[in-house]
């Protein structure tokens, strides 16, 4: 019932402490270690369950291996390692400033895009190179429309909140997101999916973006 036990390793486990995280929440003791393994994950979860670092550790520590995996180098091509979906500016920003804090030391970048937002200046973020990349999938849909980013490197995808995402109208643009990363590294996305409830629209979407799952409800 510590996060020593999750074991994180301790560069995380010093950031888990700068954050004054004395012990993890239910869906964090649950969840991190299910990721941890590389499985893919449903998870039914409220606000303020402590789900986004439930999200964001096992990500941070999975690039922290994978950070020198070589990249395609094509000019001006950014080519994040995972993807944080979220459905407005407000969480985006949240999840933001939080996976910042847990990647403290660990050399793991972290960019947030969303809209109503000037998009030149969130491209130039981008192209300053990006490990996570947080966003809200309308704004994605215009970032990877200028071309200048590939989801085809993407290893870990988590879609926060999806049941909103779903009811604000953004399934078409998460599925347009979901196709461009699946060619070339089928097998190797690891996907996390949040949600506080599961209806079947969220279903449908599990079992479309999901390998074979483990079911999270704390
Ligand atoms: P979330 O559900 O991810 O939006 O988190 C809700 C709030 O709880 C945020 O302010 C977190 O920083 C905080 N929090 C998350 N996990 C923990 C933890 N294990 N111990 C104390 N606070 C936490």
């Amino acid at each position: 019932n510590t996060f020593a036990e999750i074991d994180l390793g301790d560069l995380l486990n010093q950031n888990i402490r700068r954050c004054k995280y004395v012990k993890p929440t239910p869906i964090q003791r649950h969840a991190i270690p299910i990721a941890l393994a590389g499985r893919d994950l449903m998870a039914c979860a409220q606000t303020g369950s402590g789900k986004t670092a439930a999200f964001c550790f096992p990500i941070i520590s999975g690039i922290m291996r994978e950070q020198y995996v070589q990249r395609p180098r094509v000019a001006r091509t950014v080519y994040p390692l995972a993807l944080i979906l979220s459905p407005t500016r407000e969480l985006s920003c949240q999840i933001h400033d939080e996976a910042k804090k847990f990647s403290y030391q660990t050399g793991v970048k972290v960019v947030v895009a969303y809209g109503g937002a000037p998009i030149n200046q969130q491209l130039r973020e981008l192209e300053r190179g990006v490990d996570i990349l947080v966003a809200t999938p309308g704004r994605l849909v215009d970032l990877l429309e200028r071309a200048r980013l590939s989801l085809q490197m993407i290893r870990y995808l988590a879609l926060d909140e999806a049941d909103r995402m779903l009811d604000m109208g953004f399934e078409p643009q998460i599925r347009k997101i979901v196709e461009q990363m699946d060619m070339p590294n089928r097998g190797v996305r690891q996907t996390m999916l949040f949600s506080a409830t599961f209806p079947r629209e969220i279903q449908r979407l599990a079992s479309d973006f999901l390998s074979i799952y483990i079911f999270l409800a704390v």
